[in-house]
């Protein structure tokens, strides 16, 4: 199965710099041809999704938006419900990155918006991850089945993919030994298959350039990477893709 890389380019862009980054990005995908060794995944901002979808469409690298409502259409001020993603291009929609829980969603929150994101038709990437003090104890295993018993107990009636995002290691340049990142994800991904029946993918996200991408990609039960900083650069982003 073909490796996920996805880039995350959170609210880092205007539509204009999004647009050209998705321009160039479309281009040097068809040159080399990357779709064919690996499934490419960008979030842009909610604004520049619709114009997004028709261009990177045309190369067959697939959209998704950075999060979503956690109910369907209604009186909430400021959301964006999944079925409006969909239908202006997005197949994916990443729930409850670490930003977005520093902001307060918990677990709970989480699940709904991952519920939503499957009745609309969309993949959920549910991220999860332990803080620093966590990692520190070294109580990091049992704090991610935990997130996962909140997350999938009872189930998930469609496809998901889990990004195991250590909180520690977005955007700070410090990643955990890949080898680590392996044994996580097949806990990970055993406990995910326990709790709903169905084998999820599993990615890892937090400061990965084309550096350490390779070192990751090559360890069992690591499907692909979640990428922040360097997929805001053409040239870093592919780098990881053809590492795929
Ligand atoms: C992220 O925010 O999902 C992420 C992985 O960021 P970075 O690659 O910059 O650590």
């Amino acid at each position: 199965m073909k490796k996920i890389i996805a880039a995350n380019w959170k609210m880092n862009l205007s539509v204009r710099q999004s647009l050209r980054l998705a321009r160039s990005l479309a281009a040097a995908i068809k040159k080399e041809g990357l779709v064919r060794k690996a499934d490419i995944l960008v979030f842009p901002d909610f604004l520049s999704l619709p114009e997004i979808a028709s261009l990177l469409g045309k190369v067959d690298v697939k959209l998704g938006a950075q999060d979503c409502a956690a109910s369907g259409y209604g009186p909430h001020t400021g959301q964006t419900a999944a079925t409006s993603l969909k239908v202006a291009g997005a197949r994916y929609v990443i729930c409850g990155h670490s930003e977005r829980r520093a902001l307060g969603e918990d677990d709970a929150v989480v699940r709904a918006k991952a519920i939503q994101a499957i009745s609309a038709g969309l993949v959920p990437v549910i991220c999860l991850g332990e803080p620093a003090g966590v990692r520190e104890k070294g109580k990091q295993l049992s704090y991610v089945r935990a997130q996962l018993l909140k997350l999938l107990a009872g189930g998930l009636a469609g496809k998901f993919i889990l990004a195991y995002e250590p909180i520690w290691a977005i955007g700070t340049g410090k990643s955990p030994n890949p080898t680590e990142v392996s044994s996580m994800h097949q806990m990970i991904y055993e406990e995910a298959e326990r709790l709903s029946g169905r084998p999820p993918r599993v990615i890892y996200g937090g400061s990965v350039d084309a550096s350490k991408a390779k070192s990751f990609l090559s360890q069992p039960h690591i499907d692909g990477l979640l990428i922040g900083g360097a997929s805001l650069k053409v040239a870093s982003f592919l780098a990881i893709c053809r590492q795929a």
